[in-house]
C-alpha cells in the first residue's frame, strides 16, 4: 500500500508538499514550513497544515478490484 499524503493548508489552501512513508518532500515551489512552538505551519501564510490522502499516484495503477474482475471474465 502506497502511504502518500499532500501537505494542504487550512488557511490558503496550497499545498507545500507530500509525505510519503512518513517523510516529507517540500515541493519546489513551497517555502520551507515554519516551525512555530513545535508545530509545523505554512511557508505561506503560517497557517495550519493537514494532511489529505493523496492518491494521484495510486490512480495511475489499475485497482486491484478491477483486475480481479478481468480475470474472471477472462477464465
Ligand atoms: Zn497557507
Amino acid at each position: 500500500m502506497v502511504t502518500m499524503y499532500s501537505v494542504n493548508c487550512m488557511m490558503c489552501g496550497r499545498s507545500s508538499g507530500q509525505v510519503r512513508s512518513g517523510v516529507f518532500y517540500r515541493a519546489a515551489s513551497a517555502p520551507p514550513l515554519e516551525n512555530r512552538g513545535g508545530r509545523t505551519r505554512c511557508g505561506f501564510c503560517r497557517g495550519n497544515l493537514y494532511l489529505e490522502p493523496d492518491d494521484s499516484i495510486v490512480a495511475t495503477l489499475p485497482p486491484q478490484e478491477l483486475v480481479q474482475r478481468e480475470r474472471r471474465l477472462a477464465s
